[in-house]
């Protein structure tokens, strides 16, 4: 049996808790706050250290440093994080659903993020070439959209 089947969250050993991530990078886009609604609303703006094209963290290991906003995912908070993807592995075992047919360790291919559509991968912007004033004009609703539970 996988690992991700076998062992809960907080049995998981570091290196398994990393590999759960599938890369999409869209916990690291800009959340923009609707005070009247009381909402949060996903912007296609991301973090300043998100590399646009790999979705991958520029300084992973120094990057709560660099973005103190930055949260470190744990098995206690994952529940507690409205707007962590409902797509994100770690929210969707929380949830006990699994991991998704797409997700690299179950289709053993990275691209399977991309290729359905899950990845931001060259659909974002970087804060550091967007003005704050203009985030607002980058509310975009893709980010929560979810693929078919089966192929
Ligand atoms: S949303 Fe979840 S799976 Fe996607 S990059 Fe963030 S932590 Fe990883
Ligand atoms: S610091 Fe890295 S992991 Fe954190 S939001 Fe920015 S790009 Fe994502």
């Amino acid at each position: 049996m996988a690992f991700w089947d076998e062992k809960s969250l907080e049995e998981m050993s570091p290196a398994e808790w990393e590999a759960l991530c599938d890369g999409c990078g869209r916990c690291c886009l800009i959340k923009l706050e609707d005070e009247e609604a009381g909402l949060l609303i996903t912007s296609d703006v991301h973090c300043k250290l998100l590399d646009g094209d790999t979705c991958a963290c520029t300084d992973y290991p120094g990057r709560q440093k660099q973005v103190p906003d930055c949260i470190k995912l744990t098995p206690q908070n994952i529940t507690e994080i409205k707007w962590i993807p409902t797509t994100c592995a770690y929210r969707r075992l929380a949830e006990g659903k699994g991991l998704a047919w797409w997700h690299p360790l179950v289709s053993g291919d990275p691209q399977t993020v991309v290729d359905v559509g899950v990845s931001v991968k060259g659909r974002t912007f970087s804060e550091l070439d967007i003005a704050p004033d203009d985030w607002e004009n980058h509310a975009v609703d893709w980010p929560e959209w979810e693929p078919p539970e089966e192929l």
